[in-house]
């Protein structure tokens, strides 16, 4: 059966590099015979906070609102905001999830930080995490630009172990979640390379 694939986009202009490796995905996965779908956050305007308006009908208990609590009973209860609900399904579909982002202080942009806080909100689960997670036969890949070359973000460059840098990210929220990680495909300081070497780097 065909892999479905979903790509978490987040980058407001069609004519971005980031938007050239998202187009780069979708065309080679979809020649490999995968199904791609692409939630473009910026184009949705995906709301970024995870607030009590996530969950329909009210609260359980609007006075000490605890997000993780409440968005859990939410999903049970099937009373999720549907952007939310949307986002959900096709995840659910998905065998690979793809987050395609320039990256930002060392992280996701805020948008798709949004993604993963309301979206994987109801799998923060101490009972079910890491290979128990509720996403554990799905796989995760980070996919990002920088504007550092990778030596500042070696052992020894002034940023620290790129891995260092993606452990919240890859270990925290996505192993977390149970989701099986790739390696990250990085695409380093695209703005500073030559032509060729941005074409490669798509290639
Ligand atoms: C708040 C904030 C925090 C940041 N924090 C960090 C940080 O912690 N670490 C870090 O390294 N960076 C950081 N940055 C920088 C950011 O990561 C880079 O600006 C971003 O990754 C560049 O990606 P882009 O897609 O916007 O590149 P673009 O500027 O859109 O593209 C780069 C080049 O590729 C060209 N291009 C576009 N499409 C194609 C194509 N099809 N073929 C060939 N070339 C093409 C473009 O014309 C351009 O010349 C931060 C930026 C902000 C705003």
């Amino acid at each position: 059966m065909a892999k479905k694939v979903l790509i978490v986009y987040a980058h407001e202009s069609s004519t971005s590099f980031n938007a050239a490796a998202k187009d780069a995905a979708v065309a080679a996965l979809t020649a490999q015979g995968c199904t791609v779908q692409v939630s473009d956050l910026y184009a949705m305007k995906f709301k970024a906070a995870a607030t009590t308006e996530d969950i329909t009908g009210g609260v359980k208990d609007a006075e000490n609102f605890c997000y993780a609590k409440e968005i859990k009973l939410a999903s049970e209860e099937g009373k999720l905001a549907d952007d939310i609900k949307k986002e959900q399904e096709k995840l659910k579909k998905a065998d690979l999830v793809i987050f395609q982002f320039p990256m930002y202080w060392s992280s996701v942009p805020a948008i798709m930080k949004g993604w993963m806080d309301r979206v994987l909100g109801f799998a923060y689960a101490q009972e079910k995490r890491y290979s128990e997670g509720i996403f554990k036969d799905k796989k995760a890949m980070l996919s990002f630009t920088t504007d550092c070359p990778e030596s500042v973000y070696s052992d020894t460059g002034i940023n620290g172990d790129i891995n260092v840098t993606l452990w919240p990210l890859q270990n925290g929220i996505l192993n977390y979640c149970g989701f099986q990680v790739f390696a990250p495909q990085i695409f380093w300081d695209p703005a500073t390379g030559s032509p060729e070497s941005r074409s490669s780097m798509l290639e």
